[in-house]
């Protein structure tokens, strides 16, 4: 697939990396990412991900925009408050980047229809806001076998992990957050409070993970949970460790009982 002349104008500041080249961005070009949830992380890594040439996105999200979305969500104009999410944000990707194909799913994402919405992607990257449903995401991508990207923020924390669940001895997000969530459901961005520009920052970060991984930049350090803390201003990181238990993705037979 190589690059057409608007192609090497568009993206000349990748091509001349040594780490992206145009190996890298016809990697870029060949890839297809779903992301779940187009509210405060998606808003961070859409404009990214098209801005980088990513070849296919498919953006799921069945709600519609709320005037508080606007305090995080830069994707979306005060005129689009009441409009469907999934489809605003294909708007944006389609006039940002005419070399992504786009394809909006305005649905909520559920036991019913994830693997379906799910399968025939490179990665998943889920920004997503509540336990039930990044459990819900986690395991149907395990089950595929497709890398996640989970990206979350509340308060002044974020948090962003790759996971390769489907991989022997890999953690998944379960082996992670454990089984006490799958009917959490509740709004925790609501509840708890958000700064504005921190679902940016984790978007983005997100982002520059999901490129990293696609253009084959780096070890893609699948395992490793990075913390950012948006009082002190510091990123950690840590190590996560499959669990054997694991009722997703761990190697002992539970079967039995
Ligand atoms: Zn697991």
């Amino acid at each position: 697939m190589p690059l057409t002349d608007d192609e090497l104008d568009r993206y000349a500041r990748h091509l001349v990396l040594p780490q992206v080249g145009g190996v890298g961005q016809q990697r870029l070009k060949g890839a297809n990412i779903a992301i779940v949830g187009a509210g405060g992380i998606g808003a961070g890594a859409i404009p990214a991900l098209a801005g980088a040439g990513v070849g296919r996105l498919t953006i799921i999200d069945g709600d519609h925009v709320d005037l508080s979305n606007l305090q995080r969500q830069p994707l979306y104009r005060t005129d689009d408050v009441g409009q469907p999410k999934a489809h605003l944000a294909a708007a944006f990707v389609a006039e940002r980047n005419p070399h992504v194909a786009v394809t909006p799913i305005a649905e909520r994402i559920t036991p019913a229809n994830a693997a379906v919405l799910l399968a025939n992607h490179d990665l998943i990257l889920d920004g997503t806001d509540n336990f039930a449903t990044r459990l819900l995401v986690s395991d149907t991508s395990t089950r595929l076998g497709v890398p996640l990207l989970s990206a979350a923020a509340q308060q002044f924390q974020g948090q962003v992990a790759l996971f390769r669940g489907h991989e022997q001895g890999r953690p998944c997000y379960r082996c992670f957050v454990g089984d006490a969530f799958d009917a959490d459901d509740c709004d925790t961005c609501a509840e708890l409070g958000v700064l504005g520009a921190l679902t940016g920052t984790v978007g983005s970060f997100a982002a520059l993970l999901a490129i990293r991984i696609i253009a084959g930049i780096a070890p893609d350090a699948a395992g490793t949970l990075h913390l950012f803390d948006g009082l002190s201003l510091t990123w950690r990181r840590l190590n996560l460790v499959a669990d054997p238990s694991c009722r997703t993705c761990g190697s002992t037979d539970m079967t039995d009982g």
